[in-house]
């Protein structure tokens, strides 16, 4: 007799956490949970239609949340908890908790304020609250009659004497019969529209019938084998599963809420098993394709080395040694480069590309904007035409001859590297014998798009190798749960002589003296940028607003060259005036925030950003890190608009704080959450049922021992775990 008003009040429950795409990495036709046991009661195929109340209508919008079996409904996991075990008495409740309470209807009335509402006030003998509609109808209403006993379920808000639930969920409780408490917390599941919370749990309800004994002999196998189990002391898998859907009356809230129940852990512990899996196969694969081994590069890689101004750092020579072992197989390197901002990845880069021309083979060098793209074929052609390689320059921007000559160098083998955007991948580009693929400062690159890029540059049946330079470093924790893929190299030191950046954040009410400092900067020869941000997602906007600002600096610093760089202008323009500033030609640059990734220009040594307030703090870094790259002592002033909200500060703080790119990620994931900072298209593919890359950072370091201990003991469990947490769609294959 739970009769609550569920129907009316479902849609309000529902959880927005729609699970997204989810795009497994497992290829198509790799597991068939059919062919793995004859048994027909095996929860990975048994279809969610064998249970009450799922037809075919319901069957068909329980796949828009990948539901299909009755494991699916199983690791259909709740996204929170609500407590409606107990009833509280009105008297001690307090504004913001949800509560259970029950009393009596003292009187119903409408009322028409601002908005029409129902007012009912209900009392139980220890106090008093208030509900409040502002949907309702008639019958509803009429059902309000004094004396009427009641239970609800709500958030109460408002002071101690007037505390008012909001359309609470409520029932009528006819006669003097006491309706009966709910025996658990009451989980609340991702849902979507038309699968109402009271169906997922009636479903879950029904799944975990089917579980078997708490010893794991039921019809749900667990993959991870019992040594692995005792050996990280997890709670066993039906238990686990039992406790997260029905936690009892007791559970520890707050442990829950925090997804630290051992439960939940023993949980999100085997998901991020199934993710790093599922990357290691993608690594494993790469494995067995082949590549073509480069040798020969050495006499090259040298004379470059010795043409340079400074002398690699240690670990600019260590990460280029691992390189260089890797272009030396016969399998694809599938390596990332990860190094704060100025540990002069580029150089490492340049060497890579070294190894290939001089083993005969092509490079392509793809860049995320136009604008640093640009500069790296500035960089590249400084470097490497003295040695007798061409460099070519492709981007989607380029027009007429130059891009048909481009083009025609490229696929005549002419042009030893190839330099730009991702324009560089499309169909009309054609590589004469392309052996290595770079991308620099992508971390919104995913592992569906690196695979892509490696196919698309498949020559025969050898695939060029890959070298991935990340713009935001990560602990190694992390990284090797996102990038598992990929081996890592860290450049761990930054050039000699550097100073971290002075930053220094000041309000916008003190522009005045800001300006000054530039007048003062540049009068002693430094060179400074000024950079424009905006929340407008539009170019047009942002432009408009950075057109302003140099015409007002202009203005005020008349004895200044004041230039102008934004997304709008043409790739000559930008071009030119980059060149310009760099050679000096200029003193100070006002940008947007296309400066944001890899400008590199020793000289300028002040930087303004206006607003930081609007930007991530890994952004807000890398764009810092367009300072500080010569010998001088270089600043950089946060120019915020007052009053700031308690995050924008503690986001400032943290950047005047600290220098070290990696400390400034993880402070940033916790403040926005690793999908803000890793971007979309790394994260989009790891939507996670339970775990969290954050919160259980701890876990992540046992997740690679886990892992190569399941492949020793049990190689047969890998394919179906992962199936188990990845899902059914599975999309990626070998392109
Ligand atoms: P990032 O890692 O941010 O891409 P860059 O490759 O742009 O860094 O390098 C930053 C600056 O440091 C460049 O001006 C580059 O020429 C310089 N640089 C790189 N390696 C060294 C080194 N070993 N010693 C001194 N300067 C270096
Ligand atoms: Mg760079």
């Amino acid at each position: 007799m739970r009769s609550w008003s569920w129907e009316a009040v479902s849609s309000r429950l529902q959880n927005t956490l729609t699970p997204g795409s989810c795009a497994p990495l497992l290829p198509a036709g790799e597991y068939k949970p059919e062919t793995l046991s004859q048994a027909s009661d095996n929860l990975d195929t048994l279809p969610v239609t064998v249970l009450k109340g799922v037809g075919p209508r319901i069957a068909a919008r329980l796949q828009r949340l990948n539901i299909r079996t009755l494991q699916d409904v199983l690791f259909h996991l709740p996204a929170r908890y609500e407590d409606r075990t107990r009833v509280t008495p009105m008297g001690a409740v307090q504004s913001g908790q949800q509560v259970v309470v029950q009393g009596e209807v003292d009187l119903a009335e409408v009322r028409f304020g601002r908005r029409r509402s129902l007012l009912v006030r209900i009392s139980d003998g220890s106090g008093a609250l208030t509900l409040r509609f502002f949907h309702f109808n008639a019958a509803q209403q009429a059902g309000f009659t004094r004396g009427t006993a009641i239970r609800c379920y709500g958030e109460a808000r408002g002071s101690a004497g007037s505390l008012e639930l909001i359309h609470p969920e409520y029932t009528l409780l006819p006669g003097a019969a006491a309706a009966v408490m709910e025996e658990h917390l009451t989980p609340v599941y991702p849902a979507t529209e038309g699968v109402h919370q009271l169906t997922l749990r009636a479903l879950t309800g029904q799944a975990l019938e089917y579980l078997g004994g708490e010893d794991g002999d039921g019809a749900l196998v667990d993959w991870l084998p019992d040594g692995l189990v005792r050996s990280f002391r997890l709670t066993s898998l039906p238990a686990a599963l039992r406790y997260v859907h029905r936690p009892p009356p007791n559970a520890p809230l707050e442990l829950l809420a925090a997804g630290r129940h051992p439960a939940q852990q023993r949980l999100a512990f085997e998901e991020l098993l199934a993710h790093h899996l599922s990357l290691r196969r993608v690594r494993q694969r790469t494995q067995q394709l082949a590549a073509p081994a480069f040798s020969g590069g050495q006499a090259l890689l040298d004379r470059y080395t010795g043409s340079l101004p400074f002398k690699l750092t240690t670990a600019q020579q260590r990460v280029v040694g691992e390189i260089q072992r890797d272009l030396s197989r016969r399998h694809p390197m599938a390596r990332l480069v990860q190094g704060d901002v100025g540990s002069g990845k580029t150089v490492v880069a340049a060497c890579a590309a070294l190894l290939a021309a001089g083993a005969g083979y092509q490079v392509a060098l793809m860049a995320p904007t136009e604008l640093l793209a640009e500069q790296h074929y500035r960089s590249f052609s400084d470097w490497l035409s003295p040695l007798g390689i061409d460099v070519a320059w492709h981007a989607g921007k380029s027009k007429g001859k130059a891009r048909a000559a481009a083009l025609q160098a490229i696929s005549s083998g002419e042009a030893a590297v190839a330099v730009g955007t991702h324009a560089l991948f499309q169909e009309e580009v054609e590589f004469s014998r392309l052996g290595l693929v770079i991308v620099d400062e992508q971390h919104r690159f995913g592992v569906h798009q690196r695979l892509a890029l490696r196919d698309k540059g498949r020559v025969h049946e050898q695939r060029p190798h890959q070298l991935v330079m990340t713009a935001t470093p990560i602990p190694r924790t992390l990284a090797m749960t996102v990038y598992a893929d990929l081996d890592t190299s860290v450049i761990d030191e930054l050039p000699p002589g550097r100073q971290p950046v002075k930053t220094v954040a000041v309000s916008q009410e003190r522009r005045e003296e800001v300006i000054h400092s530039v007048r003062k900067a540049c009068a002693a020869g430094q060179q400074a940028y000024w950079v424009c941000t905006l929340i407008e997602e539009s170019d047009a906007l942002q432009c408009q607003a950075a057109e302003k600002t140099a015409a007002m600096l202009a203005e005020c610093l008349p004895e200044l060259r004041v230039g102008l760089v934004h997304g709008r202008l043409a790739a000559a323009q930008k071009e030119t005036l980059m060149a310009s500033f760099k050679g000096a030609g200029l003193d100070l640059l006002v940008a947007t925030t296309v400066i944001e990734v890899g400008v590199d220009v020793p000289n300028a040594s002040l930087m303004i950003i206006e607003n930081p307030e609007r930007l991530g703090l890994a952004q807000l870094h890398q764009l810092r890190g367009r300072v500080g790259r010569g010998a001088r002592q270089s600043s950089c002033v946060l120019l915020y608009q007052p009053p700031l909200s308690e995050t924008a500060r503690e986001r400032l703080a943290v950047l005047r704080a600290s220098n070290d790119g990696f400390e400034i990620a993880r402070r940033d994931m916790q403040l926005r959450g690793p999908g803000e900072v890793l971007g979309t298209r790394q994260t989009g593919e790891m939507q996670f049922h339970i775990a969290d890359l954050l919160r259980d950072e701890s876990l992540l370091t046992f997740v690679e021992a886990a892992a190569a201990q399941l492949m020793e003991l049990a190689p047969d469990n890998v394919a179906p775990l992962i199936h188990r947490w990845l899902g059914q769609a599975l999309d990626y294959g070998e392109v």
